[in-house]
């Protein structure tokens, strides 16, 4: 639930085509407050790169529009002047420079300021209890999980990204909506690193078409074809080397997923 823009998202995945291992499961939990969503979109307003950019097209579009109303507000006052006081070219005169200081003022009206005014004074009056309490977001290369008090949502990668803004991260999983999570909730700073460069890497692997996403899959995996049982480790094709079985991306996952962990040694 956030009320400002946030960046799009870009996908990596031409520079980094097969990555490194992954962990297999991220998840941490906290306590969400009120303050933490104004926070969080008090943080959009400042960096998204989004206003920068609505700002820019209202500064082309009323440029624009001014130019093209040049002739008509030039002749306009032509007009007037002349019928009324004989002082057609003074008329002439008076609506270009008139036309021409509105192409300069015009585009330097700010609009934006007020866009993110209003955002702000949106988010600060709104009744946000649903949204607070004790959160829970775990994210592995299927997708993320969150619960919060009031909801659970089980969301795929192709539905939901990562981003960050001021202390916290944002999963973006709706039009403009998300969850959060804040920097706090990780131990340490290496696990906050983490936590957005792999939620990144599984997002950008949701990208891919199917097979590339297998061959990604299994890089750095051992992961057994569901039909012979062939160790498809490295394999970059979309069927199983040994026995030919279509692999499907999503099957190979919650096989995997299914099946009990190594203890550590
Ligand atoms: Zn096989």
């Amino acid at each position: 639930m956030l009320f400002a823009r946030t960046a799009p998202l870009r996908s990596t995945r031409r520079e980094q085509p097969y990555p490194p291992a992954m962990p297999e499961m991220i998840e941490v939990s906290f306590e969400l407050t009120r303050d933490d969503w104004i926070g969080v979109n008090e943080a959009c307003v400042r960096e998204s790169p989004a206003w920068e950019a609505a700002a820019a097209a209202h500064r082309k579009s009323s440029r624009r529009t001014t130019l093209f109303m040049l002739p008509v507000i030039t002749a306009g006052a032509a007009v007037f002047l002349g019928r009324s006081q004989g002082m057609y070219i003074e008329g002439a005169l008076l609506g270009a420079a008139f036309g021409l200081f509105l192409l300069d003022a015009l585009p330097r009206v700010n609009v934006i300021d007020k866009q993110k005014r209003d955002a702000l004074t949106q988010v600060r009056s709104a009744d946000l209890s649903e949204y607070v309490g004790a959160t829970t977001v775990k994210a592995d290369s299927a997708g993320v999980w969150i619960r919060t008090p009031t909801r659970e949502m089980k969301l795929a990668w192709a539905v939901a990204s990562v981003s960050k803004a001021g202390d916290y991260f944002i999963v973006n999983y709706a039009n403009g909506g998300g969850a959060i999570v804040p920097r706090r909730a990780f131990a340490s700073e290496a696990d906050r690193d983490d936590f957005f460069k792999q939620a990144t890497e599984w997002w950008s692997a949701a990208q891919l078409p199917g097979p590339d996403r297998i061959a990604r899959y299994v890089a750095d995996r051992d992961v057994a074809c569901l039909k012979c049982a062939y160790n498809l480790r490295g394999v970059r094709t979309d069927s199983c080397p040994e026995c030919g079985t279509p692999l499907l991306i999503d099957e190979l996952v919650s096989a995997q997923a299914a099946t009990p962990r190594r203890p550590a040694q």
